[in-house]
C-alpha cells in the first residue's frame, strides 16, 4: 500500500505498512482500485457527456464512492468491494449506452479478482499512487484527487438534503479523467485551482442546503456537561441523520449529545428546539476511544472520523451513510424516501447507563456568515476604536500529534485585542480556554 492523503501520514512521507489511522493494507489497496475504476467510469463519462447531459445518478455515485475513501471514513473492505462492483456496473452501462469501444485498455475490464487478495494487491500496485513515476505529475494528480474527495463529501451531504449541481458532478468526471492523460504542469495546476473553485461552490451549495432545512446558525451557548438520562452520542457531519435521530428519540427518555465534528448542529434553530438535545460531549476525533468508553451509551458515526473501535464499546457503536468499520453494525438507508430507522440504537440506549461526566461548563459558537453579518456594525466599530487589532484564522482538522498543542499555546499567547476565527475540529485546541470577549464579541468566533 501507499497512502499519503492526510496529515497523519507516517513520517510526513506515506503510510506503507498500514496507516497511522490503522487503515489496513487490504483496505488501502481496495480504495486505490475503487479510484482506478472511477477513473475508468470518468473516461466513459467524458465521452458520453460530449453527446448529452449525464444522468445525475453517475455524479451521485461518484460523490459517495470518493467520500468512502477519505481519511477515517470507511475501513470496511466489504463495503469498498461493493462500491467497486457498482462502479464497474455503472461504467459498463454507460459504455453500452454510448457504444464506446475505444477507451484505454487499462480501464477496459476488471481482469483482477476482487475476492482474491493476492490478485487485487498486485493490481493495486499497478494502479495506485506510485504508479505515476514522475513526482511532480504524481503530486499534482494526487492533489487534484484529494481535492475532489473533499468536494465529494460536501456534495453528498448537499444531495442528501435535495441540493445538487450538475456542474459539480461534471467536474468530478473532468478531474478524474484528466489524471489518466499526460498533461502539462500548467494544465494540471489549472485543474487543481479549478478544484479550489469547486470546493467553494460546493460549500455554498451545502450551506444553502443546511440553512434552508435547519435555519441559519445563531450564537449559542453549548452545554458540555451531562444529565442523568441515558444518551446517544452522534458524530460526523450529516445533519439529516441528526434531524432523524432527534425526531425519533423525542419522548423516549433518551438524550442526544453531539461529538467532535457534529458540534455545529448545536447552533441550528431547528435542532435547538428539542429539549432532549443536551449539548456536546468530548473533544475532537482522536480522543474518541476514551470518550466513547465513558459515554456509556450508543454512538452513531454519520461520517468520518471513526478510529479503531475498541472492544469495550464495539457492541454499541453504529455507522451510517458512507462511514463503515468491519464488525460494526451499519444502519442503511431505508429506501423509497423512507427515513432511516434508528430504533435499534434507541432501544439499546434505554438499557445503557447515563454518560459519565468528563467536564462541565459551556462553549460559545454559531458565528456562521449570517450571524457574523448581523454583528458587523459592532465588529467594525471595535476595529475603528482599536479594541480589535487583528483577526487570526486557525481552522481545519485537529490531529493527535503532540506538536498540535502549538495551537493551544498560540491561542493563549495572543494579545487580548485579537480575535480567532475558526472552523473545523482544530477548534477543540482552544475553544474551552475561556479567552474572554472584546466588548461582547467572543475572542474565538466559531463559524462551524
Ligand atoms: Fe496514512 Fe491513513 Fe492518512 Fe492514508 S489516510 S495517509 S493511511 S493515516
Amino acid at each position: 500500500m501507499f497512502c499519503y492523503q492526510c496529515q497523519e501520514t507516517i513520517g510526513n512521507a506515506g503510510c506503507v505498512k498500514g496507516g497511522a489511522c490503522r487503515k489496513s493494507e487490504s483496505t488501502a489497496n481496495l480504495q486505490d482500485l475503487l479510484i482506478y475504476i472511477l477513473k475508468g467510469l470518468a473516461i466513459v463519462g467524458v465521452k458520453t457527456r460530449d453527446k448529452g447531459a449525464l444522468d445525475k445518478k453517475y455524479g451521485r455515485f461518484i460523490s459517495k464512492a470518493l467520500f468512502a475513501t477519505i481519511t477515517n471514513a470507511n475501513f470496511d473492505d466489504a463495503r469498498i468491494i461493493s462500491l467497486i462492483k457498482e462502479a464497474v456496473t455503472l461504467r459498463d452501462e454507460l459504455k453500452g449506452n454510448c457504444q464506446i469501444h475505444s477507451y484505454p485498455k487499462i480501464h477496459d475490464s476488471v481482469s483482477w479478482e476482487i475476492d482474491n487478495q493476492e490478485e487485487f494487491t498486485e493490481k493495486a500496485k499497478q494502479v495506485g499512487v506510485l504508479s505515476t513515476e514522475n513526482e511532480d505529475t504524481r503530486s499534482l494528480r494526487e492533489l487534484l484527487i484529494c481535492g475532489v474527495k473533499g468536494i465529494a463529501a460536501y456534495a453528498d451531504h448537499a444531495a442528501i438534503l435535495g441540493k445538487e449541481n450538475d456542474l459539480i458532478y461534471d467536474f468530478f468526471i473532468e478531474a478524474l479523467e484528466s489524471t489518466t492523460r499526460d498533461l502539462s504542469v500548467d494544465e494540471m495546476v489549472a485543474l487543481v485551482l479549478k478544484a479550489g473553485e469547486f470546493a467553494v461552490t460546493t460549500m455554498a451549495l451545502l450551506d444553502k442546503a443546511n440553512t434552508e432545512a435547519y435555519g441559519n446558525p445563531e450564537i449559542t451557548k453549548v452545554n458540555i456537561g451531562v444529565r442523568g438520562n441515558p444518551g446517544i452520542l452522534i458524530s460526523g457531519h450529516d445533519l439529516k441523520d441528526m434531524e432523524i435521530l432527534l425526531k425519533q428519540t423525542a419522548g423516549t427518555g433518551v438524550d442526544v449529545y453531539t461529538h467532535s465534528e457534529m458540534l455545529p448542529a448545536n447552533y441550528y434553530p431547528k435542532f435547538k428546539k428539542y429539549k432532549h438535545f443536551v449539548g456536546n460531549y468530548g473533544n475532537s476525533w482522536w480522543k474518541q476511544q476514551t470518550e466513547f468508553e465513558s459515554f456509556n451509551g450508543p454512538v452513531l458515526m454519520t461520517t468520518n472520523c471513526i478510529t479503531p473501535v475498541k472492544d469495550s464499546y464495539k457492541k454499541r457503536i453504529f455507522t451510517t451513510g458512507m462511514a463503515g468499520y468491519p464488525g460494526v453494525k451499519h444502519i442503511s438507508d431505508s429506501g423509497d424516501n423512507q427515513e432511516k430507522d434508528f430504533s435499534e440504537i434507541i432501544e439499546l440506549a434505554k438499557q445503557c447507563q447515563p454518560p459519565k461526566g468528563i467536564e462541565t461548563g459551556e462553549i460559545v459558537g454559531g458565528f456562521a456568515h449570517n450571524q457574523i453579518l448581523s454583528l458587523a456594525e459592532k465588529i467594525i466599530e471595535a476595529i475603528k476604536t482599536g479594541a480589535i487589532k487583528r483577526f487570526i484564522v486557525m481552522a481545519g482538522c485537529d490531529g493527535r500529534g503532540a506538536s498540535r498543542s502549538y495551537f493551544t499555546e498560540v491561542a493563549k499567547a495572543l494579545p487580548k485585542d485579537t480575535v480567532i476565527l475558526t472552523a473545523g475540529c482544530a477548534k477543540y485546541r482552544y475553544n474551552k480556554l475561556n479567552l474572554g470577549d472584546i466588548g461582547g464579541i467572543p475572542r474565538v468566533l466559531d463559524a462551524g
